[in-house]
């Protein structure tokens, strides 16, 4: 297959990570016969030293046309970075919130995998950490209460905010769709999220996931009320496979499920449109404290790939072998700084990346 790929390699560690992923690929494309073309792309705090902007218009016209976006991560450090002077809309940040409203990216999936031999990190407790988990929180990331009317205003000489969350039909089956897609590709469980016994938007919610649930009679569902998901994500997070909420819920509970695994430098995301189309990207952010020092973990990003190979590509045995590849390195003792313990052996970003290529 030829695969074309946008690549935004970004700032800090995004370089560096990205490097390694493309590695990691061509890995892949030299032992199951595909070839991934690159092209490469500025975004972020580069694309402001270069454009004076942190996203161009050609660079969106780009992506568009591409299968799909493999990004590092944007931004500076906050505090010191001349970035950080420029208005809001002028930020690095502003051009990942420009890039996934102009590709429509409204299902962001993010997994939270616990590696038997990262055990250790999890702050559960040990009888659970030791059953393990391995869920995908699905959040809808364009509606709800972050995108509705809001205002403040005094009411009766009494200082009054109001936020609205709207949800229509549309945009709650063609999530719903997504997540019973995906559980089809996974163990086939979905847990939809919601607050039913309150909102009426959790309602409306509730009554197209059951009409969705209908086509996919292989797919064991059920609903869960967001503050008992909450709970269950720490007493028995091994219940989960898909687990698919909204926006707000999604966001809250998605780095609820990240900490329990331990370690940013692990944790892949996707956003998706309706077709094919995804940008795929580590959980994490550009780490300037560590950027440029060849230490950063790849995995995240290497696992993003992963990601890139299964939804976008349907790839499933290759993202299988990507996947494989990462659990050796670790059953073989390498890690990387933020996941150094006594008795393994600490790498750098770029032997990390070296090392699970051969294991591909
Ligand atoms: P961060 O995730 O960059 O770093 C937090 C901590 O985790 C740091 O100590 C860092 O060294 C470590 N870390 C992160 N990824 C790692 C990796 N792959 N390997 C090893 N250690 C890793 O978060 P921050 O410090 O809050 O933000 C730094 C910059 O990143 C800011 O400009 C922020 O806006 C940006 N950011 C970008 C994205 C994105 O591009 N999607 C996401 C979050 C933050």
């Amino acid at each position: 297959m030829n695969c074309n790929i946008a690549v935004i390699k970004g700032d800090g560690i995004g370089p560096e990570v990205v490097s390694e992923a493309m590695k990691v690929l061509d890995a892949v494309g030299a032992k199951y016969g595909h070839t991934f073309n690159y092209e490469q792309l500025l975004m972020g705090g580069c694309s402001i030293d270069v454009h004076g902007v942190p996203l161009t218009d050609e660079v969106v016209e780009r992506a568009k046309a591409a299968d799909a976006v493999l990004l590092g991560s944007i931004g500076g450090n906050t505090s010191t970075s001349p970035w950080y002077k420029l208005p809001p809309e002028k930020r690095p940040e502003a051009g990942l919130l420009k890039i996934r409203k102009e590709l429509g990216l409204f299902a962001n999936l993010r997994p939270a995998f616990l590696y038997n031999e990262l055990k250790g990190a999890c702050p559960l407790k040990e009888e659970i950490a030791d059953k393990g988990f391995d869920m995908m929180i699905m959040r809808e990331l364009t509606g709800g209460l972050y995108f509705g009317a809001r205002e403040t205003k005094e009411v009766d000489g009494v200082m009054t905010a109001v936020d609205t969350l709207t949800y229509n039909e549309n945009e709650i089956r063609r999530i719903a769709i997504k997540g019973f897609d995906i559980a089809m590709k996974r163990r086939k469980k979905v847990t939809s999220v919601d607050k039913a016994n309150v909102l009426d938007s959790s309602r409306l919610w509730r009554k197209i996931v059951e009409e969705v649930a209908k086509d996919y009679p292989e797919v064991t569902y059920e609903h869960m009320l967001v503050d008992n998901c909450a709970m269950q994500l720490v007493k028995d997070p091994a219940q989960f496979d898909v687990v698919l909420t909204e926006n707000m819920f999604g966001d809250i509970l998605s780095d609820e499920a990240s900490m329990i695994t331990g370690s940013i430098g692990m944790l892949a995301s996707a956003s998706l449109n309706e077709t094919k189309f995804g940008m795929y990207e580590p959980s994490g952010g550009s780490a300037p404290d560590i950027a440029g020092q060849n230490k950063a973990n790849p995995i995240a990003t290497i696992l993003s790939a992963a990601m890139m190979l299964r939804y976008t590509f349907d790839m499933d045995k290759e993202a299988d072998a990507i996947e494989a590849a990462v659990q050796q390195v670790l059953v073989e003792n390498y890690r990387t700084c933020d996941i150094v313990s006594e008795g393994t052996t600490l790498v750098s970003c770029s032997e990390m990346g070296d090392l699970i290529a051969a294991r591909v």
